[in-house]
């Protein structure tokens, strides 16, 4: 249940029930998938609850308007944090998800509408693929070419291609697909990052038909900080994941899930003593530091 009869929701300057919106039939997002989502957590730290790398999702919010040319868009990143906050504390929720989306106005043709909409949700969420590593299988869906749209935009329509790839994977049995890119070269999850370990290192496809998520470049940052090892941006083959010490997913629903297998063949998984999970520890233990001082509302 995303929400109930209490939820509050931010729609085009109100804070109203969520039970109470009313958006058109005729919104050209709903009906051609032009719209601009974002995906985003809180945490409740040490210092209350507290938005995770808001200004960067909030800056990739704008950016995703600005690339599908959503020109009057005009929300400043404080602005939405502070819309984010206050959502946060009328739903009475210290960990939470936050789903931003900026829709379009009414449309039968095919050219972008100018006047665009704001809807903020939150809601709770656990970690979406659970804490069991998952068997994932490397999908008959590819990403979309990087000619096709900005595929470093988080365009409504295009998680048509993510939600085929994890359906198929879903009915197959699998926990989660693996896309390749359209050259064979792994790429990522549907709504999530890929990284593997091989022999010390990590690597993770690089910029090109992947959506560069908040929570890699995080992992990439982790991984400079402690000075450990290193994260190699790398074209890989679908051989490289399936002879790795270990793999993993990263993303602001997944957080970190563990990979154990890759078409029905186990990973090594070197367990305790891999890097991946070693990594995956700091990554949450730095959700539940204080990272955003100077926002403490709830
Ligand atoms: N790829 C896709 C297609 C996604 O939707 C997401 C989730 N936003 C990611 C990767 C991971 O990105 P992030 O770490 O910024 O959540």
């Amino acid at each position: 249940m995303l929400y109930n009869d209490k939820s509050i929701v931010f729609l085009d300057g109100k804070y109203i029930k969520a039970k109470d919106a009313q958006i058109s039939l005729y919104s050209q997002t709903l009906h051609y998938g032009n719209g601009v989502v974002e995906g985003i957590r809180a945490y409740e730290t040490d210092n209350g609850t507290q938005i995770f790398k808001a200004v960067e999702h909030f800056e990739r919010l704008r950016y995703s308007a600005q690339r599908m040319m959503i020109d009057s868009f005009d929300y400043s990143n404080e602005k939405l944090e502070h819309i984010a906050y206050t959502l946060l504390e009328k739903n009475n929720l210290k960990n939470a998800y936050i789903r931003p989306m900026i829709f379009l106005g009414d449309a039968a043709g095919l050219v972008s509408v100018e006047t665009c909409h704001l809807f903020m949700g939150v809601f709770k969420w656990a970690k979406y693929h659970g804490t069991k590593p998952l068997d994932v299988m490397i999908s008959s869906y590819r990403r979309p070419h990087p000619d096709s749209y900005p595929v470093d935009a988080k365009v409504n329509g295009v998680y048509v291609n993510s939600i085929l790839a994890a359906t198929e994977a879903k009915r197959k049995g699998f926990g989660e697909a693996i896309l390749l890119d359209h050259q064979g070269f792994l790429a990522q999850a549907p709504g999530a990052n890929l990284f593997i370990e091989k022999d010390g290192k990590l690597y993770t496809p690089p910029k090109g038909s992947i959506l560069p998520g908040i929570t890699r470049q995080t992992i990439m940052d982790l991984v400079k900080q402690k000075g450990e090892t290193e994260v190699e941006e790398k074209w890989l083959k679908p051989e490289d994941l399936q002879k790795a010490d270990a793999a993993f997913l990263t993303g602001t629903a997944a957080e970190i899930a563990m990979i154990k297998s890759i078409d029905g063949l186990p990973l090594k998984s070197k367990s305790k003593n891999s890097i991946s999970l070693r990594i995956a520890e700091a990554y949450s233990d730095t959700l539940r530091t204080v990272f955003a001082p100077n926002y403490t509302i709830i």
